[in-house]
């Protein structure tokens, strides 16, 4: 069924005549192509500097598609063309979110991934910040509100939920098309590294990032879910806003430490979530101050309290702060997550805090379909 619907779609789009001659499919301009219960997203590959210029293409391909019996929803993104390189950098995805008329989103109101009520990013200005072990024990956080929780590894560089989680394995199939996400603390986890050979190099390009995301979102069997927690990559870069922009996020959180607030690496995740259209829900301070394993006393290392500023200045809400613990570094590390090992202690409790706020906010909130992307 997916593999006539999927030869349907390339034969609409080959109706769509490239910019220098011949037809889009063709030219070999749509890559990423992935469908999934009605709901379409490939990417079209285009030369950055007729960029601008490309937007109607995008935009007829979409209604085109649109216009497909059977079709609920349709993403198609400009990735700009690099010359045909082969592997390296992941290629830019030229895009900036497109004025979304109120209740006018491509797939109505439908959530992309059915059963799934919210969808949210965890995400960092760079590496090393505690985003994966922050994800991982807000996602246990949730379960103790009595909420269905997913956990996402969208970090497909550097996948590190199976450790966190104290999961391995490869996921197995009962249908031979969606895998069965792995299940450990109450959480349901999926992750690229259920998939490949721990520290097998992979190299991503634009369309590939899409593509992996989207079979790890839709191609496992989710089933009901409250909330579905997305380790995202961390950084900025192209491959987190080709995320940002595939996954229908409710809203997404950043996680930063306070020298990263400083270098305002923080600012630059909350500008890529604006640029597509995704809420931000505030800001963690994590490693925020050293507490003694021994005395229990507390010591500010870096500059305290800026994020709290910061997230003011930004104009985001400050969710929450998270110390420098050995206790949340060796459970994390050892596959127990504080929250899950020690759900009493007060950091677990401070997860659990900003676990509350963060739903009581997605609750107020009605469900998103997927970003649409022009050109700027
Ligand atoms: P990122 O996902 O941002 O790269 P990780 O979550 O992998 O960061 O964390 C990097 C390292 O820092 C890990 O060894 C982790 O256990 C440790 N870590 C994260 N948060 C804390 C914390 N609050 N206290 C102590 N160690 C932490």
């Amino acid at each position: 069924m997916a593999k006539i619907v999927e030869a349907e779609i390339r034969s609409v789009l080959s109706t769509i005549t490239a910019p220098d001659g011949g037809n889009i499919v063709d030219r070999g301009m749509v890559q990423g192509l992935v469908v999934r219960d009605g709901h379409v997203g490939f990417s079209i590959e285009v030369d950055p500097a007729q960029g601008n210029q490309l937007e109607p293409l995008r935009k007829s391909a979409e209604a085109a598609i649109m216009g497909l019996p059977g079709v609920l929803s349709v993403t198609a993104v400009l990735t700009a063309h690099r010359g045909g390189s082969a592997g390296g950098a992941p290629q830019r995805p030229v895009a900036a979110p497109a004025p979304r008329p109120q209740g006018q989103h491509p797939g109505g109101n439908k959530a992309l991934v059915p059963g799934v009520k919210h969808i949210i990013a965890v995400a960092s200005g760079k590496g090393g910040v505690g985003k994966s072990t922050t994800a991982t024990n807000l996602a246990l956080a949730f379960t103790t509100l009595g909420l269905k929780v997913g956990l996402l590894d969208a970090d497909i560089y550097g996948p590190s939920q199976p450790r966190l989680m104290g999961l391995s394995g490869r996921p197995e199939s009962r249908d031979g098309k969606t895998l069965e996400p792995k299940q450990n603390y109450g959480v349901k986890v999926m992750s690229m590294g259920f998939l490949i050979e721990e520290d097998t190099p992979m190299i991503w390009r634009g369309p590939m990032v899409m593509s992996a995301i989207t079979q790890l979102l839709r191609e496992v069997n989710w089933g009901e879910l409250d909330i579905l927690v997305c380790d995202l990559p961390p950084g900025t870069g192209d491959a987190q806003l080709t995320m940002s922009q595939s996954v229908p996020l409710s809203g997404a959180v950043i996680v930063s430490t306070p020298q990263d607030i400083a270098l305002l690496d923080a600012k630059k995740g909350l500008n890529m979530f604006r640029k597509v259209d995704v809420p931000v829900l505030g800001l963690i301070e994590n490693m925020s101050y050293f507490s003694c394993p021994n005395c229990g006393h507390r010591t500010d290392i870096f500059a305290h309290g800026g994020a709290q500023r910061e997230a003011a200045k930004f104009g985001v809400d400050f969710l929450g702060e998270i110390p420098l613990d050995i206790q949340i570094r060796e459970t994390s590390d050892s596959g127990r997550p504080i929250v899950a090992s020690e759900p009493t202690s007060p950091h677990s409790l401070a997860y659990g805090e900003i676990a509350r706020k963060i739903w009581q906010k997605l609750d107020a909130t009605p469900q998103r379909a997927a970003p649409r992307i022009v050109l700027q």
